[in-house]
């Protein structure tokens, strides 16, 4: 039997619209490049899933998680560990609060947003959470109720526990008006209304990508995540940045909680802290919070928080990131991307939008500009055009995201820009098949 069919045969693939496409069978990883058991090339202009920033085979990460192994493969998170502290503290200098931060390790992303639930609810006594739909924030179940995302397509169930709201969508906003400014207070006062009506005394803490990934890359515009700011301080709520998908550089700064000029509370993070070499999340407490735990009992913990390769692995790459000027470079890819892209929309009039910050982008495509309707209707996993073009991307040797209409660049910070070059112009030959 072949890989493929093996494959096949024994793998329980999670749904995804892209793995109904019949995706390549990957063997190897080269930079910004995956290799496919044929020996074809595919340039990865997403970072896997947005998390290998570093592109593949750095030697200094490959070679901190070989030293690891051999030194120590294995220390409970109850026990302190030498790269543990060394990793928090450097972590602690890059968090965005002058006074510092304190870090919780979990395995994963979608672990550090259920663990950084329990932290809000222990930290304010108080239980309701609020999340904005089109928020991803994991696939456990109190990551999926945060996760107010346009899946029920996939059959998948609602999940109780979080209550959300509609945060602006600039391209298609709930609450358009001519005036952004007006739009913002729209949707600010959508907000307060939703915490007035379920008393805000009891909620704990609003949860928000500050830059929608996965659902579309949507950036919200200036003015929202500060009057967010505004609004829990108001009512003495924690204010949770996801930054499993934006932190590590991808928006041109550590996080984008510093790129947006705008202060959580906490943050969770995962993916590019390791550059995805191995698995790795966390929750950034701000110190004065978290000095609070001191006293309280911290009700969390997985056998593998903080696991020492894993450690090991983020130590290497932050400061990877550091020495390379990893961080800023997101702010010179962003300047490729938008020129390219831009580009292509001028040619291509179905791409409805290009937008994105730092190295992180999508196109939505849609019928016609003028309506803004999208190509397909929304709850289709992928619209036909999408799959056609992803196809004639592998064809091609490009490895893109896509969901529904929107189709996500997010390539790696390492990315040269000949390479993003060549992506671009595949890309443009890819649309031009859909006309
Ligand atoms: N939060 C966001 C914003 C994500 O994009 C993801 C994964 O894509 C998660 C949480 C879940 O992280 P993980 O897959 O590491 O569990």
């Amino acid at each position: 039997m072949d890989l493929y069919t093996l494959h096949k045969a024994h793998v329980l693939t999670p749904w995804s619209a892209q793995a109904a496409l019949n995706p390549p069978l990957i063997v190897r990883g080269e930079g910004a490049y995956l290799v496919d058991q044929e020996g074809k090339r595919y340039l990865d202009l997403t970072s896997g899933l947005v998390a290998v920033n570093l592109g593949h085979g750095h030697p200094r990460v490959v070679r901190a998680i070989q030293e690891q192994a051999q030194t120590l493969c294995y220390a409970p998170p109850s026990f302190f560990h030498d790269k543990r502290a060394l990793l928090a503290r450097r972590l602690s200098e890059l968090s965005p609060w002058p006074e510092g931060a304190r870090v919780f390790f979990t395995p994963s992303g979608t672990e550090a947003n259920e663990d950084a639930l329990k932290m809000v609810r222990t930290l304010t006594g108080r239980f309701k959470v609020l999340a904005a739909y089109r928020s991803f924030h994991g696939s456990t179940h109190g990551s999926s109720a945060l996760t107010g995302e346009n899946r029920r397509f996939a059959a998948e169930p609602a999940v109780p526990g979080a209550l959300h709201f509609f945060a602006p969508y600039p391209y298609r906003s709930p609450f358009y008006t001519l005036d952004p400014k007006e739009e913002v207070a729209r949707a600010l006062d959508h907000l307060e209304r939703v915490l007035l009506h379920e008393d805000p005394a009891r909620v704990a803490a609003i949860f928000l990508e500050p830059v929608v990934g996965s659902n579309g890359v949507i950036v919200y515009p200036e003015g929202y995540l500060e009057g967010v700011r505004r609004i829990a301080d108001r009512y003495g709520i924690l204010l949770v940045f996801d930054e499993v998908m934006t932190g590590f550089g991808r928006t041109g700064a550590p996080f984008a909680a510093q790129r947006l000029g705008v202060l959580p509370d906490l943050i969770t993070f995962a993916k590019g802290v390791t550059s995805a070499y191995v698995p790795l999340g966390g929750v950034l407490v701000r110190e004065g919070l978290a000095r609070r735990f001191d006293q309280e009992v911290l009700w969390a913990g997985h056998t593998y928080s903080g696991h020492p390769l894993a450690v090991a692995a983020g130590l290497a790459a932050v400061e990877a990131y550091l020495e390379e000027g990893l961080f800023e470079r997101g702010r010179l890819l962003e300047s490729w991307l938008k020129e390219g892209l831009g580009a292509l929309w001028q040619k291509h009039p179905f791409i409805g939008e290009v937008r994105g910050l730092g190295a992180f982008f999508a196109l939505e495509l849609v019928k016609d500009r003028s309506t803004k309707e999208p190509l397909s209707p929304w709850h289709a996993p992928l619209s036909p055009a999408m799959q056609g073009l992803v196809r004639a991307l592998l064809r091609e040797g490009v490895y893109v995201m896509a969901k529904h209409n929107i189709l996500i660049i997010a390539p790696p910070l390492t990315l040269k820009e000949a390479e993003l070059e060549a992506g671009l112009a595949a890309l443009d030959r890819a649309l031009r098949g859909l006309e």
